[in-house]
């Protein structure tokens, strides 16, 4: 069913107004869709409103169908859809609500507790929104499900935090709110941040690692973000290990010392018997840390060949490190990789995440975003 009516130049669409307007003999009362934050009508553009705009009819005998589309001649001049970011973490969820990493509204942080109790407080949090969230983005801790024929989609699989081994963390928002929800790693959410707002803008392909109590990688390449198999675990990176220069070894349960065994936030802490943060910036820690990680960067760039690498996490906090990793690259690249971003713009090359610590959680922004786009591609019908 598809009905055509016309607005008038210049009535405006707002949160919590509407809008009458004639469709045909009938006098339609218009809202503004989910999430969409304003609309003036201009009369240059044809948009297809529907079943998304809520809309009713006033004394007229009769409805609207709930499915049926509107056809308008009107000219959109700001849409922001408010969506809804999680970035679930092993100490931590954040919540962030807004249109993106440049206009975030309101943020909340939940200690991570037991499953049910965390995700319902993160629930809560988008329901008691001023306008509703349109879709919500979850960067989730993993391993993860991210095959979305799987049964199990949306779910953390496997880890060993207490209570979270084969967890729903997509569902509930979805559940609850009713809108898209969009599910990726933690690590591939923050890169998706920095593409999308970051330091990595238009740069594709590019790596992002993030060196915490664990350490991840995640990426865009040809504007996608990197899935396979399941995704990328270049945490698990395996390294040569002088053994005589440090016994340690290694922290990783599955593999002792890879490199997240070697250099994680969780592998200084056993090495050196204090957390990473304590750690003065003239600590033989530092060399070593850097040494290992170099190591990886180099494994990374020789097998995706990305067009930049942005490193963030907790561990990166000690600010001597990157100019040591950097330097420790293009040594172990022995000019073998001729790019001049290596040889002339280490600097550049190699780079800390624009939004900091918050690249995951406006990561799940743009998650959200995507996810809302490809529902309404998927929802879409031909005119
Ligand atoms: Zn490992």
């Amino acid at each position: 069913m598809r009905y055509v009516g016309s607005l008038h130049r210049g009535d405006v669409f707002e949160p919590g107004r509407t809008v009458a307007f004639t469709l045909g003999a009938r006098r339609v009362i218009a809202g503004l869709e989910r999430g969409v934050e304003g609309m003036r009508v201009g009369g240059r553009r044809r948009l297809r409103i529907a079943p998304h705009l809520a809309y009713r009819e006033r004394g007229v005998p009769g409805r609207v169908p709930a499915n049926a589309l509107v056809l308008l001649d009107v000219e959109l001049v700001e849409i922001r859809r408010v969506v809804g970011g999680v970035e679930t973490g092993g100490t931590k969820v954040l919540c962030a609500i807004g249109t993106g990493a440049d206009d975030v509204r309101r943020q909340l942080s939940i200690p991570t507790a037991e499953p049910r109790e965390t995700l319902a407080r993160a629930v809560d949090f988008f329901r008691a929104a001023p306008t509703p969230v349109a879709a919500v983005g979850v960067a989730s801790f993993g391993p993860v499900d991210l095959d979305s024929r799987s049964p199990t989609f949306g779910f953390v699989t496997t880890t060993p935090k207490p209570g979270w081994a084969h967890t729903d963390v997509a569902g509930p928002f979805r559940a609850a709110l009713g809108v898209p929800v969009g599910f990726d790693t933690d690590v591939n959410g923050a890169a998706l941040g920095e593409h999308r707002w970051g330091a990595a803008q238009d740069v594709d392909p590019f790596v992002y690692l993030t060196v915490g109590t664990g350490i991840g990688g995640g990426g865009i390449v040809n504007g996608r973000l990197l899935h396979g198999l399941v995704h990328p675990e270049m945490g698990h990176l395996r390294l040569p290990h002088d053994r005589a220069a440090d016994p340690f070894p290694g922290a990783c349960p599955y593999h002792g010392d890879c490199l997240d065994g070697l250099a994680s936030g969780r592998a200084l802490r056993e090495r050196w018997g204090a957390p990473p943060e304590t750690l003065p910036p003239d600590h033989p820690a530092w060399a070593l840390e850097a040494e290992y990680l170099a190591l990886g960067v180099v494994s990374v760039v020789t097998v995706l060949s990305p067009r930049r690498i942005v490193i963030g996490g907790g561990v990166m906090r000690q600010r001597k490190l990157l100019p040591c990793v950097r330097r420790r690259v293009v040594d172990l690249l022995a000019g073998y990789v001729r790019a001049r971003a290596i040889a002339e713009d280490i600097d550049g090359y190699i780079v800390p995440p624009a939004l900091g610590e918050g690249a995951g959680v406006f990561g799940a922004l743009a998650l959200a975003h995507d996810a809302l786009a490809r529902h309404r591609s998927q929802a879409s019908t031909p005119e």
